[in-house]
């Protein structure tokens, strides 16, 4: 049992969740909350990332499940020095293993990372999608310098730098220093007469552009998994463009479920077929049919898992191997009065026998109703012997009660 569950519910997740399951949700939830793509998130996606930054540290989930917010905050059994939230989009960077981090950052744009939805059916068949998205190209007009060849002039106010710094006498002989960007240049540190500016760009020195990418969702791709276009960031002067990295998000599909190269399938039975055999057409993913037949006399009970070989997921890379089609057999059990009681005699001597048991005249006969029967029966009789009620619950596993 959990102490709390607000992390949880941050990432729309249940607390018995998976790794993996908290891997999808952070997935889905930091692109769509990203400051690039929600500017007025902020707040929203920090939560996220500190949700998941615990979450995804069994020792720090631990801690959580035990003891709540506190408990992170405080930093375990040790005491004081409590836990250091990284910067979210260190997280971020991390987790989709873009931005290059490190010194490769300041001569390289950051990476553009979006999510892109597909079915079973792609990932099993293979498909080329395209997905169109807005970059930032540098204006070929002025080829990025903003205006005019010599009409950039370092800016005066800051000398170039961008910075703006102002003393401020506190006291006499008590200076503080205070540093703001130069309001003048807005920190770019240069400036460009009005009347030389570039028409194409404003300045601005980029221009946005649509950009059509053609997305090969290769067989056997899994959910999550990355498609990168290197340099086909957004163009900045001076800088090397950074990569868009294309995430894949496979959406549930009606009949089967994939576990890896498996592909898993709920198969619904009738009493009948599985006491006495079926066949059954099962459409696969890329519209072929495969025909499975029982084994005559074998009987297949409600639960029962079989499969077929080769009829699973294709391999990445390697897509004429594929994985297991597992079957999970629902017997669908007949509704009250199917057989006329009469006829009910002659079925029974079809089937095996069942064991007699022995009843003693001592032996008290009892009604066997439905647990919600047993329920309301209690709100009737009220209090008196509600606390046995229970116990004598409690003893039939709640299947079942007795009355008088
Ligand atoms: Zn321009
Ligand atoms: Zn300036």
């Amino acid at each position: 049992m959990v102490k709390e569950t607000a992390y949880y519910e941050i990432l729309g997740v249940k607390p018995n969740a998976t790794a993996d399951e908290l891997k999808k949700a952070y997935r889905k939830l930091a692109l769509k909350f990203h400051p690039d793509k929600n500017p007025n998130s902020g707040e929203k996606f920090k939560s996220i990332s500190q949700a998941y930054e615990v979450l995804s540290d069994q020792k720090k989930r631990d801690m959580y499940d035990q003891g709540g917010e506190q408990a992170i905050k405080e930093g375990g059994t040790g005491g004081g020095g409590g836990f250091h939230f990284s910067s979210p989009m260190d997280i971020f960077d991390m987790f989709f293993g873009g931005g290059g981090g490190g010194h490769r950052r300041e001569r390289r744009g950051k990476d553009v990372v979006h999510q892109l939805s597909v079915t079973l059916t792609d990932l099993y068949n293979g498909s080329v999608r395209r997905l169109a998205l807005q970059k930032n190209i540098i204006c070929d007009k002025c080829e990025g310098r903003g205006g005019k060849k010599g009409a950039v002039e370092k800016c005066g106010n800051c000398k170039g730098t961008g910075v703006q710094v102002r003393i401020q006498q506190l006291a006499p002989g008590m200076v503080q220093q205070i540093q703001s960007v130069c309001h003048e240049c807005q920190g770019q540190g240069e400036r460009i007469n009005a009347r030389d500016r570039c028409k194409n760009c404003q300045g601005k020195k980029v221009m946005r552009e649509r950009k059509i990418l053609e997305v090969h969702v290769d067989k056997g791709m899994r959910d999550g998994q990355k498609i990168q276009f290197s340099g086909e960031g957004d163009q900045e002067p001076g800088l090397e463009p950074g990569d868009i990295l294309i995430v894949l998000d496979e959406k549930e599909h009606e009949t089967f479920r994939r576990n890896g190269e498996d592909l898993l399938l709920k198969l619904e039975l009738e009493l009948v077929e599985a006491l006495c055999g079926f066949q059954k057409v099962i459409r696969t993913l890329d519209e072929r049919e495969l025909v499975i037949t029982s084994i005559p006399g074998e009987v297949v009970k409600h639960g029962d898992i079989k499969c077929v070989i080769g009829e699973g997921m294709p391999m990445y890379r390697n897509p004429l191997e594929k994985g297991r089609l597992i079957i999970q057999f629902a017997v669908n059990f007949p509704e009250d009065n199917f057989l006329p009681p009469e006829k009910l005699a002659q079925l029974a001597r079809l089937l095996p026998d069942a064991e007699e048991p022995v009843v003693t005249d001592d032996a008290q006969h009892v009604n066997l109703v439905s647990v919600d029967q047993a329920h309301q029966h209690r709100r009737h009789h009220g209090n008196a012997y509600d606390s046995d009620d229970e116990d004598h619950q409690r003893q039939a596993g709640g299947m079942q009660c007795q009355t008088q």
